[in-house]
């Protein structure tokens, strides 16, 4: 079953998140182990970009079902507020902006242990559930 983006409730996730940065959604054609992906991105290549130069890179599967793919939307957009914290604590967009990446680059901290058990997973699934319950954010 394919699954369309509803523009007005992706609105709706974002002013709950309260994000910053623009958001773009991308299909993948990834196997079903895949849900979604979340990564920072810079729009220019500027040698010192700003905070405002960046977007969240969403990617979901093509082959989720909608019910899965709203939940994988809310499970991506809670990686990209934890991004947008991570970037403001330094004030420094750039450095910051690489530690956040780093961090969820998570087969270089094997120590840490598994990685649904990452701190900033487990947050990430708690919205999952916000998927079947959308209020309107004003
Ligand atoms: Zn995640």
């Amino acid at each position: 079953m394919a699954w369309i983006i509803d523009g007005p409730e992706l609105d709706q996730v974002i002013c709950i998140f309260d994000l910053k940065l623009p958001v773009r959604i991308q299909k993948h054609q990834g196997g079903s182990q895949l849900l979604g992906t979340h990564q920072l991105k810079a729009a220019t290549e500027a040698p010192t970009p700003v905070f405002s130069h960046y977007y969240h890179h969403i990617t979901v599967g093509a082959r989720l079902t909608p019910w899965r793919a709203s939940r994988t939307i809310w499970h991506e957009c809670a990686h990209a507020k934890q991004a947008e914290a991570e970037m403001s604590k330094s004030g420094q967009p750039f450095d910051s902006l690489r530690s956040a990446q780093a961090f969820w680059r998570m087969d270089e901290k094997p120590s840490l242990g598994r990685y649904v058990d990452y701190p900033h997973e487990v947050e990430a699934r708690r919205y999952e559930d916000y998927a079947e319950f959308i209020t309107p954010c004003v």
